[in-house]
């Protein structure tokens, strides 16, 4: 069942999207080689538990961190670790969620840290392009599977390919609640779209083949064929207006910023 949120609620998680927005704008220009993926992770706990909110993923199933990292053919999922360091040239994914009062935010975005070939910095291009263009679809009356097929049909027009395995969801009171929202499909298909419809919209790309298998750690899936990955993540309310991306700041004139 698709939980339609009230505006105390919406308020509650742009609120907690707040939060995420300012503390990936700050990774944005802090990660840099010779961190490890474990420094990245204290400093985006902290800064959350200074803010007021809590790590939405640590012990979620059991999870050990505040972030997920996923480093070059890593999509989704990676284990923050002393020992991994990043490096000129990875492409860096950072999977975020945090709660405020009871209502979760998730948002992810991938990192080029330093100089990347120009094909990966398309693909990078062309993933965060792909979720614009879902969360335009994000009208009333529109359907669910519009969003996915405006990932699909972007990604595999630039001869990359969407991750089938893992999908966005609608999101809330709980991490995770329904729908389901794929980054692929016909459009016209599902429910249709319904002002308080908040969703989590998270195209997976690669550059080679779509499949993904999960590692010994079970948590950490990569792309089988070694290509690299990206993923960019935001957390969409459906509004009479349109769609309002909560994971995003929102200057004190009411223009959002470009993030
Ligand atoms: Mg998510």
């Amino acid at each position: 069942m698709i939980l339609l949120k009230s505006p105390r609620e919406l308020a509650l998680m742009r609120t907690a999207g707040h939060v995420l927005a300012e503390v990936t704008e700050r990774l944005t220009a802090w990660v840099e080689p010779g961190l490890s993926t474990q420094e990245i992770d204290e400093e985006v706990e902290d800064f959350i538990r200074a803010r007021g909110a809590a790590p939405a993923f640590k012990g979620y199933r059991g999870f050990p961190a505040t972030i997920c990292v996923s480093i070059n053919d890593e999509v989704v999922h990676g284990i923050p670790s002393p020992r991994r360091r990043v490096k000129e040239g990875d492409i860096v994914g950072l999977d975020l969620g945090c709660i405020v009062e009871g209502y979760y935010a998730d948002c992810a975005l991938t990192l080029a840290v330093g100089e990347v070939a120009p094909r990966v910095r398309e693909l990078l291009d062309v993933t965060r392009d792909s979720l614009a263009r879902a969360v335009a679809a994000c009208w009333p009356g529109r359907r669910l599977s519009d969003i996915s097929h405006a990932v699909q049909e972007h990604v595999e027009a630039h001869g990359f390919a969407v991750v089938r395995q893992f999908v966005g969801h609608g999101i809330g009171r709980d991490l995770h609640e329904d729908p389901q929202v794929p980054n692929f499909g016909e459009p016209g298909r599902g429910p249709q779209l319904k002002p308080g419809m908040v969703l989590a919209i998270e195209p997976m790309v690669t550059m080679g083949s779509w499949e993904v298998r999960v590692l010994e750690d079970r948590w950490t899936a990569v792309t089988v064929d070694g290509s690299l990955a990206a993923h960019f993540e935001h957390t969409v309310a459906v509004t009479e207006d349109g769609p309002e991306i909560l994971t995003r700041k929102t200057e004190p004139d009411g223009r959002r910023t470009a993030a």
